[in-house]
């Protein structure tokens, strides 16, 4: 989903930037504020303007905004750079790679038509939704299957009982808010122990009608052929294994980056896959510089916060990368 209205914005083929900007969440969107505030001829590319915001409902931990829905913050920070300091941002792009033409430019192409040429990039690409990899997850993809519960919970509405897997922030937060639309919800985790905030799961034990399958993983996922019917679920230290009629199953399982991308471009990635970066996040390949969650840092705790903080610091060591190499050619931002 992108909250995109109006013109949509198209690349000029061949145009040229002071800093490419690839991803439009907040990690992007913040290092294009901060890129656009040191004088940089500033550019956002993205599939999405939002990221992984557009998959949540409310925020209540960005500071200053108290509690705000994901659109609203979204929006905000699309203000902020679009409006306030006219940064262009070329939303349903695709983004394919870059590769060095000399020793002031990147070439960066992808599609639509996209051909543009920047001094410095800054990956903000975020990263991919984990899949589970059992049986029935791929055929009933959309049609009982989702990995979203805060965008989907809602169609489950008086149904009965929905499967989450998972014991992550994510799990969690969907489980508590599905509790509130079905009868039962079955919370299945491969440990005893759960990754969320205790707060989630203080909350989540409070509700009378969420009910923990742990140590357990989801061996198989049934269907009557048009839709989710049930899950095999296995416990792991017993080996027994039960069958759960259920209407719906949310997998909540985090994240994974796009890492044999990243490798192609020549970027090295942690064991895990995610870019490596020092702690002015740059990357192997000088002048690029990676903010985000594609980052090899503060893996586990990724936030709102932490997304715009890392694009804020990316977009500085790309100033200062330019200003070092005498590539620094400030200019104002205005209206293109
Ligand atoms: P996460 O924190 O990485 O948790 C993923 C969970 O899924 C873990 O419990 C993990 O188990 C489990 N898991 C991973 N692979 C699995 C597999 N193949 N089979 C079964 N289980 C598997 O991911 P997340 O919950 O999606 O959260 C991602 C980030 O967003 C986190 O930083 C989180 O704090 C943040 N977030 C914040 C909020 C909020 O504060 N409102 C809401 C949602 C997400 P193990 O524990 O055994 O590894």
């Amino acid at each position: 989903m992108s909250l995109r209205l109006g013109r949509m914005r198209k690349p000029k083929r061949g145009d040229r930037f002071d800093v490419v900007i690839v991803g439009g969440g907040p990690a992007g969107l913040s290092a294009a504020i901060y890129a656009v505030r040191f004088l940089l001829k500033t550019g956002v590319f993205t599939e999405n303007v939002g990221g992984q915001l557009n998959d949540t409902d409310y925020v209540d931990d960005y500071p200053g905004m108290g509690k705000v829905s994901a659109s609203q913050l979204i929006s905000s920070f699309r203000r902020h750079a679009e409006t306030y300091f006219h940064v262009p941002i070329y939303e349903r792009v695709h983004i394919e790679g870059f590769e060095r033409v000399d020793d002031t430019w990147f070439r960066v192409y992808g599609t639509p038509n996209v051909e543009v040429y920047a001094k410095t990039i800054i990956m903000a690409v975020g990263s991919r939704r984990r899949k589970l990899g059992v049986p029935g997850e791929k055929e009933y993809t959309g049609r009982g299957v989702s990995y979203c519960s805060v965008c989907d919970a809602p169609f489950y509405k008086g149904k009965d009982s929905v499967v989450v897997v998972g014991g992550g922030d994510a799990a969690f937060e969907g489980a508590i808010l599905l509790s509130g639309y079905v009868n039962r919800v079955y919370l299945v985790h491969r440990r005893r122990q759960f990754r969320a905030k205790p707060w989630f799961v203080e909350e989540a034990k409070s509700r009378g009608n969420i009910e923990f399958v742990l140590d357990s993983v989801v061996d198989e996922i049934r269907g009557d052929g048009s839709r989710v019917t049930s899950v095999v679920v296995r416990n792991k230290v017993t080996g027994e294994r039960r069958e759960i009629n259920v209407d719906g199953v949310f997998i909540e399982i985090g994240f994974e980056p796009p890492k044999e991308w990243f490798r192609s471009l020549g970027l090295d990635v942690d064991e895990r896959g995610y870019i490596k970066v020092d702690h002015w996040l740059r990357t192997n390949i000088p002048g690029v510089f990676a903010a985000g969650d594609c980052t090899n840092v503060w893996i586990g705790f990724r936030q709102v916060v932490t997304a715009a903080a890392m694009g804020a610091v990316a977009a500085y060591s790309a100033y200062t990368y330019l200003a070092e190499r005498g590539l620094y050619a400030p200019v104002k931002p205005g209206k293109d």
